[in-house]
């Protein structure tokens, strides 16, 4: 009963947003099977010199690791690594402060982050922007990424492969900022970072991701969608702002 709460979550959730999303048997399987993909791969390794399907990376530097964040960014600005590159029109790294204390990341770009390059920059760009705000932040002061980092078709969900695919720079990425704190925006990062979902159920509670205090929360869209959601949103906020010692 458990997993179907969580089927009916995650389809309405889509359903509210407009979003394509194909319900289909297979799809479906892909979805929950993706936590027992996530622990059989090597998802969270950044050592990309032993993935035979890197070979574009492995010519170009040979390993991540060793990678500053510009050489990153240079990398992954012609990235060609899945087939999202066929349909984005830019790619959307992540943007700010490369020291920052507070690391937000969401599920991929959509429409306007694709036209632009940068990530968060709609309607729900916006909110998160006062979000950050109301915080004592400005979005100069974090830094805020996506789990893809190239627009899905119709902004359908990023596909395990996907995900397992561009994982790796953000791995890169959380690994150079050094973030006290990752917040995850939404269910989609939640799933795909932690194994875990229910974000309804799960939000406000402290995580931890490769070592770091990590706070899931709802995204700035579903907000936007259900306002009503926004005072447990804030008062997930108020405990990552009272563990920087903000307030
Ligand atoms: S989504 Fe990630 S892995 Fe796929 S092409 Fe874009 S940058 Fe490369």
């Amino acid at each position: 009963m458990k997993l179907i709460d969580e089927i009916v979550e995650v389809l309405e959730e889509k359903k509210k947003d407009s979003k394509y999303f194909d319900v289909s048997e297979k799809t479906i399987n892909e979805f929950f099977d993706f936590e027992v993909q996530k622990q059989k791969s090597d998802i969270n390794s950044t050592d990309i010199s032993v993935k035979s399907g890197y070979r574009q990376a492995e010519s170009v530097s040979g390993n991540i690791n060793e990678m500053n964040m510009d050489h990153l960014r240079q990398f992954v600005l012609s990235c060609k690594e899945c087939k999202l590159c066929n349909t984005r029109t830019h790619v959307v790294f992540g943007e700010g402060t490369p020291s920052a204390d507070i690391m937000f990341i969401g599920e991929a770009p959509g429409q306007e982050e694709d036209r632009q390059g940068k990530p968060f920059v709609g309607k729900s760009g916006q909110l998160l922007t006062k979000m950050i705000q109301a915080m004592g932040y400005s979005r100069e002061d974090v830094y805020i990424a996506n789990i893809i980092k190239c627009r899905p078709p119709y902004n359908r969900n990023p596909s395990p492969e996907e995900a397992k695919c561009c994982l790796i720079f953000l791995n890169r990425q959380i690994e150079l900022i050094k973030p006290k704190v990752i917040v995850l925006l939404g269910a989609v990062p939640l799933h795909v970072l932690l194994g875990l979902n229910g974000i309804t159920r799960i939000h406000g509670q402290w995580k931890e991701y490769n070592g770091i205090k990590t706070m899931p929360t709802f995204h700035p869209a579903f907000l936007l969608r259900d306002p009503n959601r926004k005072r447990p949103a804030w008062e997930d906020l108020k405990k990552i702002m009272k563990f920087l010692g903000k307030k």
